[in-house]
């Protein structure tokens, strides 16, 4: 898997964003980038460090303690954290003209979902039902196989032994100053952005 959270003697820490705030405007603005890196995010690490402190956690990676902590706080702030350094990962301001997977993804989504325009109706629908807060995921099976998970509030992939790809946070914080209310325009328009070289990167083959 790519970049995580480091752990450090005083706890995790997150890597500077790969992009500029501003660069992926218009499809997602500088001040929710802001807020969901420097605000959200930060207060999901802060989180974490706390309720390791000077428990049997402490010392254990991202993913150990995503395995083993028991449902509650810590294993949302650990998910919050994981699920976060994914997405903002997964986006780049200069995608190539036509954004779409390519190599084996290409023919990994060709394979499971029959062709990429029906993989992504099959993500928006999911990303627009999905009611509350939390994140559907492209993810991988143990057995390889791709599909498509649902998940509430901070749970993640890795915590139902799979593999995350690409995933949409529709959490309100997310798109709410960009798009209100809107949800299904802003999934919509996040495939403009998605970096299909990284989200392949993640991928087991
Ligand atoms: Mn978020």
């Amino acid at each position: 898997m790519s970049t995580y959270a480091r752990t450090t003697e005083t706890g995790f820490q997150i890597p500077p964003l790969i992009y500029p705030t501003g660069s992926l405007t218009p499809i997602i603005s500088q001040t929710t980038i802001e807020f969901h890196y420097g605000k959200h995010l930060q207060t999901y690490v802060d989180n974490l460090n706390k309720f390791v402190a000077e428990t049997e956690f402490e010392g254990m990676t991202l993913r150990e303690i995503i395995s083993q902590a028991p449902p509650g706080p810590l294993q949302n702030n650990a998910g919050q954290v994981l699920n976060h350094l994914l997405y903002f990962e997964q986006f780049t301001p200069s995608p190539p003209g036509t954004n779409r997977p390519g190599g084996n993804l290409k023919n990994f989504i060709r394979f499971d979902f029959g062709n990429f325009d029906t993989f992504k109706k099959k993500m928006e629908e999911a990303a627009t039902s999905l009611f509350g807060s939390g994140w559907v995921w492209l993810a991988q099976k143990e057995n390889g196989k791709l599909n498509i998970v649902s998940c509430y509030n901070g749970d993640t992939p890795l915590r139902h032994k799979m593999t995350p790809l690409y995933g949409i946070d529709v959490w309100e914080h997310a798109y709410y100053l960009d798009y209100q209310n809107r949800r299904a325009e802003h999934v919509r328009k996040l495939w403009e952005i998605v970096d299909w070289d990284m989200v392949e990167s993640r991928l087991d083959i």
